[in-house]
C-alpha cells in the first residue's frame, strides 16, 4: 500500500478506451498515475504484480462480470487487501448492495462527475492507508517496538510455507533473559523495562533487515531468520548473546544482563508444523537454561539423527 504522500498508482479495469483516456487525462494533474487493464483477467494479473493503491473496476467487462472479478480479487491472497471502487452505468441497488457485501469500498455510477470521482478516490486511499496503519500498529509491541506474538504466529506460518516452496533454509530462535525477575526485584521495574528495550535494540542492530524479531511474551523473544541455516544462525545467536552480555546501562551501572537461546533450523524436517518448530526451539532454550544459562543450544540436524549441540 502506498502512502498518500507518494504518487499513488491506480489500476483502472474497464473495457472502454474512452474511460481510460478521460481518467488518465483528467487526473494526471492530480498526481494520480494509472495502470490500464481492459479485461478482468488482465486486471487480476496487473493487480497482483503491481499492488496498486486502489482499483477502479467496471461492472461490465468482456470476459467476466465485475462482481465476479471483485470476488476473485477478494479470494486471492495477493490482492485481498487492495481497495476497490466499482464503476458502473448500472444504478440497480441490488448490484450496489452485492458489491459492498463482496468488499468494495465504494460504488460510483457513470456518467460520473470527475471532481466527485477524484474526491472518492482520495477518500478511499486515505481510509485504506489508515486501516493499514492500525492493523500494523496492532501487531507491534508497545514497550520494545518489535513485532508482537500475534504477528509472530502469522509470520512463522507464512515464512515456513515460503521456505518449503522455495526450498530455502530457515531458522528460528527463541531466547529468554536470565534471572530477569532479579533485575526487577533489585533495580526496580523501570530498570527491567530499560533492559528489555536495550535487548530489542541489540536484536535490531545485530539482525539483517529481513529477519523478523518479535517479543514473544514478558522477557522472551522469538526471531525468524529466513534464508539462514545452522552455521549462520548460530553465529547470529552468538553475536546477540555476546552483545547483551557486554551491554552496560549508564543509569543502572550494576546491572549485568544475559540471555539464553534455543535455535532450530529447516533441516529438522520440511513437513513440520509451526507448533513443532516452536516446541523444538523451546526445548533447546530449556536445555540452555538447565545447563547454566547465557548460552545457545541448537537442534543440530546436519547429521543422520537430530542431536543437541551446545555453544556458549
Ligand atoms: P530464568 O533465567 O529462568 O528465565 O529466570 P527469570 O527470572 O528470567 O524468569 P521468571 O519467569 O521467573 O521471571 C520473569 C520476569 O520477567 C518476571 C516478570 O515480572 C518480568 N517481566 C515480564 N514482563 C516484563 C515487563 O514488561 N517489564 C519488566 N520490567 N519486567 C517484566
Ligand atoms: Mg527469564
Ligand atoms: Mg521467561
Amino acid at each position: 500500500m502506498q502512502p498518500l504522500e507518494q504518487q499513488p498508482v491506480l489500476l483502472l479495469i474497464d473495457d472502454s478506451p474512452m474511460i481510460h483516456r478521460l481518467l488518465t487525462f483528467k487526473l494526471k494533474n492530480e498526481g494520480i498515475e494509472f495502470l490500464s487493464a481492459f479485461s478482468a483477467s488482465e486486471g487480476l494479473e496487473l493487480a497482483a504484480s503491481n499492488r496498486p493503491a486502489l482499483i477502479l473496476l467496471d461492472l461490465h467487462l468482456p470476459d467476466q462480470n465485475g462482481l465476479t472479478a471483485l470476488l476473485s480479487f477478494k479470494n486471492d491472497p495477493r490482492t485481498i487487501d487492495l481497495p476497490v471502487i466499482m464503476l458502473s452505468g448500472d444504478t440497480d441497488p441490488a448490484n450496489k448492495v452485492r458489491a459492498f457485501e463482496l468488499g468494495a469500498m465504494d460504488y460510483v455510477t457513470k456518467p460520473f462527475d470527475i471532481h466527485e470521482l477524484r474526491a472518492r478516490i482520495q477518500s478511499a486511499i486515505r481510509v485504506h492507508t489508515l486501516m493499514h496503519m492500525l492493523e500494523k500498529r496492532a501487531q507491534i509491541d508497545g514497550l520494545t517496538g518489535l513485532w508482537n506474538r500475534a504477528h509472530f504466529n502469522e509470520r512463522l506460518s507464512t515464512e515456513l510455507d515460503q521456505s518449503k516452496r522455495n526450498k530455502t533454509e530457515m531458522s528460528l530462535i527463541i531466547c529468554d533473559l536470565d534471572h530477569f525477575k532479579k533485575v526487577n526485584d533489585t533495580f526496580g521495574h523501570p530498570a527491567g523495562d530499560a533492559v528489555l528495550q536495550s535487548f530489542a535494540k541489540v536484536l535490531t542492530t545485530e539482525l539483517r533487515s529481513y529477519d523478523v524479531a518479535c517479543r514473544y511474551g514478558g522477557e522472551e523473544f522469538a526471531i525468524i531468520l529466513p534464508d539462514a541455516g545452522p552455521p549462520a544462525s548460530l553465529a547470529i545467536c552468538e553475536r546477540i548473546r555476546k552483545a547483551i552480555e557486554a551491554k552496560r546501562w549508564p543509569n543502572y551501572p550494576n546491572i549485568r544482563a544475559t540471555a539464553s537461546f534455543g535455535l532450530t533450523d529447516r533441516g529438522l524436517d520440511s513437513g513440520q508444523t509451526p507448533e513443532a518448530w516452536v516446541a523444538a526451539a523451546d526445548k533447546c532454550l530449556y536445555d540452555s537454561k538447565q545447563s547454566g544459562r547465557n548460552r545457545v543450544t541448537t537442534y543440530a540436524t546436519s547429521g543422520q539423527a537430530p542431536r543437541l549441540a551446545i555453544a556458549g
